[in-house]
């Protein structure tokens, strides 16, 4: 009930244009972030202060068939971010996100690009897992995006890469296709967003590993990093 009445309490404020202090960092001031909602959310403190916040979330069911929450992991000053879908068994059971055939296949593609694991973010739309892996519901987003949304304020990245549909649509408030999203660069809150599949898809058809390489190198050039070469 956490996020759910956080969320509400934000709208409230929102309504009645009073300040949200009460996600404000005491100190220092990075750029403000507006939620989807439209409200005005600061920057709520870092990532190890909103971890210790989230804590036993129970803002939505899957909290009660989860084992572990998986919150994200890599580097607070990344330029770069994944935002996946949510965890699967894997990341259920070790608490990490892309830790399963789908996150290795993350990780040789982040490696391709010349970088490792601990110099991105890595995190997803749900901190839980959906029982068998099924799609994530409206209200599950709705009570777990303000976590996102804090996530990516604290760390302010240069780019983010939404992996698959619901990511996409999550962040860009789009219904399209992630087969019509991907190929170009939209906008998320000024940062520069690049919708790709997810490595999941991948697996079940890699000749789409092309369309993925074509966007991660639009990534690269935007990031001026060289990279290993094509992930295989
Ligand atoms: S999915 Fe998000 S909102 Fe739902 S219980 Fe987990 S952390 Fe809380």
């Amino acid at each position: 009930m956490l996020v759910r009445s956080l969320t509400q309490r934000i709208r409230l404020d929102g309504d009645l244009k009073r300040p949200v202090t009460y996600l404000s960092r005491r100190t220092g001031a990075k750029p403000k972030i507006e939620a989807s909602t439209g409200e005005t959310v600061p920057n709520g403190g870092g990532l190890e202060a909103l971890c210790a916040e989230i804590g036993d979330c129970r803002g939505c069911g899957l909290a009660s068939l989860r084992h572990n929450l998986v919150f994200g992991e890599g580097s607070e000053h990344a330029e770069l971010v994944f935002v996946g879908e949510a965890p699967g068994e894997d990341e259920d059971a070790q608490g990490r996100p892309f830790v399963g055939r789908a996150g290795q296949l993350l990780t040789k593609i982040i490696g391709a690009m010349g970088l490792k694991r601990e110099e991105v973010y890595i995190c997803n739309i749900l901190k839980c897992r959906p029982p068998g892996n099924r799609n994530p519901q409206p209200d599950e987003i709705a009570a777990c995006e303000p976590f996102l949304i804090r996530q990516l304020q604290a760390i302010q990245p240069r780019v983010i890469c939404a992996l698959g549909t619901f990511a996409a649509h999550t962040l860009l408030k789009s219904e399209a296709p992630i087969s019509v999203l991907r190929g170009r660069f939209h906008e998320y809150q000024g940062i520069p967003l690049m919708p790709t599949y997810h490595p999941a898809y991948l697996l079940r058809n890699p000749g789409a590993k092309k369309q993925v390489w074509e966007d991660i190198q639009m990534v690269m050039k935007t990031l001026a990093i060289r990279g290993q070469g094509a992930e295989q």
